[in-house]
């Protein structure tokens, strides 16, 4: 168990516009660390909405993001990726003099080049990426120890204020994260690698799968300890979160993507020509990288 915690007061009033699996979380975070800080959340549903009122994950709900963000020292955005530069447009009137605006999304450049030339000036913006998550989604699919020895990227644009990012970095550290600082576009060629091509090949193969024979099918269910069930709970990832992601790190993606075909080009003549050396260093080789992964303690 971690001791952080958010110290009480960090911020005022904050405004969650979306409260899925990571805004929800950080509501239970600030709820179980700052109770006297007002969180407004926001959603389009109003199913959504219930559910967060019956959480107790807010004082106040609505639908409505200009409403949300009036009078709150911190807004986080916390929806998919495609619905920030509508609720940028909206949000920037209201936004208070001063105010720290942050997100969570999961690419970096695309979100700054979208939604920075919509903010107010004297307003902070300090974009961020809690690495952290799971495949479920909605506000019942959040909890507080999420962020937990989990790592937190900021992406603040060139003169952010340095005020604003060391309190969104006291954020982050109080619901248990380690957080460092980068550029977006090496952030985006990061997640590339970690985190969108491992999601792609996921998709692929349970859609490979999927399209096998009846028989074949039972049978991928039956036996899936084998190795496909990991990359069904991967793939079991909310599909409008990853379109956007795919979308708006489009460029990072098909470099990388590019590099894999050839790796890929190369086992398969392995294979044919009964290349057991190649195979084997390979497979030696990738090996050292789960220890690495293990010692680093993010498994
Ligand atoms: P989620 O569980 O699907 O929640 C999304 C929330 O946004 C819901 O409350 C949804 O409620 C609301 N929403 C959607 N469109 C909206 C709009 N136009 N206006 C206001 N609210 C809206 O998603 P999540 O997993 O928390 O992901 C949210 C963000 O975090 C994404 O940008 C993602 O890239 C990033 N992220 C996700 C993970 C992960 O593993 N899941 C990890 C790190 C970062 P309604 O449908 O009722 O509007």
């Amino acid at each position: 168990m971690s001791a952080a915690t958010i110290k009480a007061g960090l911020f005022d009033r904050v405004a969650l516009i979306g409260v899925g699996l990571i805004g929800s979380s950080l509501a239970r975070v600030l709820r179980r660390d700052s109770p006297q800080t007002q969180i407004v959340a926001c959603a389009r549903r109003a199913e959504t909405l219930a559910a967060v009122r019956r959480l107790d994950l807010a004082d106040e709900t609505t639908d409505d993001p200009a409403a949300a963000v009036a009078g709150a020292d911190l807004v986080v955005l916390a929806t998919p990726l495609s619905a920030y530069a509508e609720i940028g447009r909206q949000i920037a009137p209201a936004l208070r003099e001063g105010a720290i605006l942050t997100d969570v999304g999961s690419v970096k450049g695309a979100v700054i080049r979208d939604l920075a030339p919509l903010l107010p000036p004297r307003i902070h913006f300090v974009p961020g990426h809690p690495v952290a998550g799971t495949e479920h989604s909605g506000p019942e699919a959040g909890f507080a120890d999420l962020f937990l020895d989990r790592w937190c990227i900021l992406t603040p644009p060139r003169g952010t204020a340095p005020e604003a990012v060391a309190k969104i970095t006291a954020l982050w550290e109080g619901a248990g994260m380690r957080v460092v600082t980068m550029e977006a576009e090496h952030h985006d060629r990061v997640m590339a690698v970690t985190s969108h091509l491992p999601h792609l090949i996921a998709y692929t193969i349970v859609g490979t799968a999927t399209e096998l024979g009846q028989d074949l099918q039972s049978e991928v269910v039956l036996y899936s300890a084998g190795g496909f069930r990991d990359f069904t709970r991967i793939a079991a990832s909310d599909p409008v979160m990853w379109r956007d992601i795919f979308l708006e790190n489009r460029e990072a993606v098909l470099e990388l993507l590019q590099r894999f075909s050839e790796d890929l080009t190369a086992l398969q003549r392995a294979i044919r020509r009964g290349d057991g050396e190649t195979l084997h260093t390979w497979f030696t080789r990738t090996r050292a990288i789960r220890r690495s992964i293990i010692e680093a303690k993010q498994a």
